[in-house]
């Protein structure tokens, strides 16, 4: 670990407090140009006592604007102070949990893990259309059917196709040959570009899609492509239960991946992240945002510095090994519960590396189901599987009351 570790709650109110007095001071500097300032006083009141132990409440009084992309080029200086622990967070995710080089990534906060998908594949149709000239009709987004809907959402806006392959029902991997004819089919279509969002862990299943088996192919087709990951639900997960994987930038088809900090993270919503390879942030650079300085790469403009602060707060929190046992805590219980599952011969998906159990709905009723709110794989159709995210709150001795139900 180059940049993670634990830090005690006092030496982080100290950088933070620290970065803080870096950014703006509006008792001693007015700025007459831009819409910014604290949140309103007459509601939010800087005096009250538990502040003073609170950086993060600070922070959202104080109310930093992040607008922008902070690893490259220029960025508003009236936040630097809190762009800096922003910066941290993005070259310690990139270099310490994704294999990254020093330096070798660009990235920010999102609003969430949708807008970071979709930023990743504007960037790749962008890239295609002003390093190849491509049009849109020769551009596509590949990803599995067991796939979060954010990318169909992307596929949508940017005006491309997707592609859906099928996933084995049992393994939920993707079947190569079917994967290879829908490369061939769509390239007969006049597909030349493929936009690659593969999974590092599927929001219904924690199933994990391997990145090399669509390079391989999509090389063996002959066509251009970029892939992206999808770790909003596994980032936080996958890369510490299983080290040795190729979903990662030490893999060099891996261009970018995304991450959600409110989800495994607990971080208040509003904090999704992309991590992309230097160079290629610029694709989506908005020349006509004049008036940022350093102009904008982003899908979101302005967003709060102080999401920024809460992820740098919980990594520094817990440190890695900290995080580790967190993490390993919870692979435990499911363990636990699959064994459970296994002594009654109920089926069920699980990723060994992951924390979420999808069981047959064969041996769920929909009144069980909504007593311990499971989540169906479909609210409009037949069922087929309940998931259980296995997270801090679901403790075993819950666990236990719920197997008990079954049959
Ligand atoms: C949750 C999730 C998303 C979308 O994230 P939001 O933060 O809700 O925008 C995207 N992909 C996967 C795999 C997810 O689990």
């Amino acid at each position: 670990m180059k940049h993670w570790k634990k830090l005690s709650h006092s030496e982080q109110d100290k950088i933070i407090t620290s970065a803080l007095q870096k950014n703006i001071n509006y008792q001693d500097f007015i700025p007459l140009g831009i819409p910014v300032s604290k949140l309103d006083p007459y509601v939010f009141s800087e005096q009250a006592s538990f502040l003073k132990d609170a950086p993060l409440l600070r922070t959202y009084i104080q109310n930093p604007n992040h607008i922008g992309c902070h690893t490259l080029g220029e960025s508003e200086p009236f936040f630097a102070g809190t762009q800096q622990l922003e910066r941290e967070v993005i070259e310690l995710l990139s270099v310490d949990v994704f294999n990254a080089e020093d330096g070798s990534c660009d990235g920010y906060i999102a609003t969430g893990g949708t807008e970071a998908n979709i930023q990743a594949a504007w960037i790749y149709r962008n890239y295609f259309m002003q390093e190849f000239d491509a049009s849109l009709q020769e551009i596509a987004l590949l990803s599995s059917a067991d796939t979060h809907y954010s990318v169909y959402k992307a596929a949508n806006l940017l005006s491309i196709r997707s592609i859906s392959v099928d996933v084995d029902n049992t393994t939920r991997c993707i079947v190569p040959h079917l994967l290879n004819d829908d490369i061939i089919q769509a390239k007969g279509e006049g597909i030349k570009y493929f936009i690659v969002i593969a999974n590092l862990a599927t929001t219904m299943f924690g199933s994990v899609d391997d990145p090399n088996l669509y390079a391989e192919l999509l090389e063996r087709n002959g066509v251009q492509y970029k892939i992206h990951i999808d770790g909003a639900f596994g980032g936080f997960i996958y890369p510490i239960s299983n080290p040795d994987n190729n979903c990662n930038f030490s893999n060099k088809a891996v261009s970018s991946i995304t991450l959600d900090a409110h989800k495994m993270l607990q971080a208040p919503y509003g904090t999704g992240i992309l991590i992309i390879r230097k160079g290629l942030m610029q694709f989506a650079c908005t020349k006509e945002a004049k008036y940022v300085n350093g102009m904008d790469t982003t899908l979101s403009g302005s967003r709060s510095g102080a999401n920024a602060v809460a992820v740098w707060m919980i990594l520094f929190t817990y440190g890695p090994h900290g995080w580790f046992e967190k993490i390993n805590k919870l692979l435990y219980r499911t363990q636990w519960l699959c064994s459970q599952l296994d002594s009654k011969n109920i089926t069920y998906f699980r990723h060994p590396n992951m924390n979420i159990i999808s069981i047959s709905a064969n041996y769920i009723s929909s009144a069980l189901a909504s007593k311990y709110g499971l989540v169906p794989d479909t609210h409009t159709e037949r069922t087929h599987w309940y998931k259980i995210v296995v997270m801090d709150h679901v403790e075993i001795d819950y666990l236990q009351k719920f197997i008990k139900e079954l049959p």
